[in-house]
């Protein structure tokens, strides 16, 4: 398959022929989502923040720019994200004497006001969000989508009374990212970063690293556990019910929106374009007339009339009378990933039937226009286990044991995710990169991995079983 073979030229043709994005804007690392990337991008945004309200919550908007004395106050946070910032130093023809930054992420825009808004205990916990974009001055080289200086994600930052609180609320925050992404039909590993990769400022971070065709893993969100340190930097304190004065725990969590569009493409599409979820497909169920000579009106009367009666059930349904061929049409669709088809012929129309096909495996089916109703329901079930099924053996067939560093490089180089044994030293982990080019990701943490040879490096015992792969 061609996705497999030339991953970047098969993503770019597809971000283009679909209508996703368009790349031509000339400004390095910044591109233009058009309206069927903006629309798919809304639904993830959509039922990410629905998640988010179900479980407690509350939206907010922070102000893109950071002032430069809020972003130096956490000292591993500024020395983890200085290289990458866009800084604001001019206003008209004047030199601003405070510069200020474009939030490379938002704890330094939000910390302050925490630290005015939390009194006492009946103030927590907190837990806010915003949808939005940041910016980052990547210095590799950028790829739509998955390596942009500027990228939509979703933020969550959250304040409690105590680490156990803290802890509850990485539990949370990874179930709904992992509802999220299972309903997306996206595979990945769960990883506990380690300690030299973890964010900056965090006490520990866990990844939801998604598989890709050319073997850098894409990582989809985030999770960190901040303990106390931006509290204690940010002097974020409440009074406990007993009068004493503490620092609130913290976790902030961040969803790539940008990155879960690019694993979807990535993961699901097809050398026939983009085949999307049903639950984030603009248009889930597209309607086709194939009108004969003679039979035009009739069977345009017919398309019609199924069309209202799928629009009524509530699918998000087009009814396509486009003057183009029927063939030219199922091309189109096809590429644009919408995951379901009914096409609208004279016999279907005779025997009050209409045809139906499901954009993964694009087989057909004819059922009676009065069973149209729930056969598409469970055909639209089907496409999302049928894209997680597929998307799950890929990221199975893509692994790979390795136990010398030879097998590494080869498995690295065949653009496999290693699964390999380490001691948690560092200098181990520094040759692991250097001579397979390959990063420790972390270890799992949704399944317990026992060690079962010595370091693949230095041959001491191995402390944890680790996945390497080359990332975005
Ligand atoms: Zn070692």
């Amino acid at each position: 398959m061609k996705k497999f073979d030339n991953f970047s030229e098969w993503f770019d043709d597809v971000l283009f022929d679909s209508g996703l994005m368009d790349n031509r804007y000339p400004i390095k690392g910044f591109s233009v989502y058009k309206p069927w990337g903006a629309r798919v991008a809304r639904k993830i945004t959509e039922i990410l923040e629905d998640q988010l309200e179900d479980s407690g919550h509350d939206p907010a908007l922070f102000p893109v720019a950071i002032s430069e004395d809020a972003f130096a106050k956490e000292a591993e946070h500024i020395e983890g994200f200085t290289a990458q910032v866009f800084w604001i130093t001019h206003a008209g023809n004047r030199k601003l004497q405070k510069k200020m930054l474009l939030r490379p992420t938002s704890e330094t825009a939000m910390y302050p006001m925490f630290a005015y808004w939390i009194r006492s205990h009946a103030d927590l916990p907190v837990k806010l969000y915003q949808s939005g974009s940041v910016y980052r001055y990547e210095t590799k080289a950028t790829r739509p989508l998955l390596r942009m200086r500027e990228f939509l994600w979703n933020e969550a930052h959250t304040a409690h009374g105590d680490w156990e609180a803290a802890e509850a609320q990485v539990k949370e925050a990874i179930r709904i990212y992992n509802t999220i992404f299972h309903r997306l039909g996206l595979s990945y590993y769960l990883l506990k970063r380690p300690d030299f990769d973890k964010f900056a400022g965090a006490v520990y971070s866990i990844a939801f690293d998604a598989w890709n065709p050319d073997g850098r893993v894409n990582q989809i969100g985030t999770v960190h556990n901040l303990g106390e340190n931006f509290a204690e930097a940010f002097e974020i304190t409440f009074e406990e019910v007993d009068g004493t004065h503490k620092n609130v725990a913290q976790t902030c969590y961040g969803f790539g929106i940008s990155r879960t569009l690019a694993a979807v493409i990535a993961q699901h599409g097809d050398d026939h374009g983009l085949v999307l979820p049903p639950e984030i497909a603009p248009i889930q169920v597209v309607v086709v007339p194939i009108p004969y000579k003679g039979s035009e009106s009739k069977v345009e009367a017919y398309a019609q009339e199924v069309y209202s009666k799928l629009k009524d059930a509530g699918f998000r349904v087009h009814l396509d009378e486009e003057e183009k061929t029927p063939g030219e049409k199922y091309y189109h669709w096809e590429m644009f990933g919408v995951p379901v088809r009914v096409e609208v012929g004279p016999k279907d129309l005779e025997e009050r039937r209409v045809t139906i096909s499901e954009r993964v495996h694009r087989e057909r089916s004819r059922v009676a226009l009065g069973e149209a109703v729930p056969a598409i329901s469970s055909l639209l079930e089907e496409v999302r286990e049928n894209l997680e099924a597929g998307s799950r053996s890929t990221l199975e067939s893509i692994t790979a044991d390795v136990d010398d560093i030879d097998s590494l490089r080869g498995a690295v180089a065949d653009r496999k995710i290693a699964r390999v044994c380490w001691c948690e030293e560092i200098g181990c982990a520094e040759t692991i990169k250097d001579e397979s080019g390959g990063e420790i990701r972390g270890h799992r943490i949704d399944v317990e991995e026992k060690p079962e040879s010595p370091c693949i490096v230095c041959g001491a015992e191995a402390k944890r079983v680790v996945y390497v792969a080359r990332a975005y």
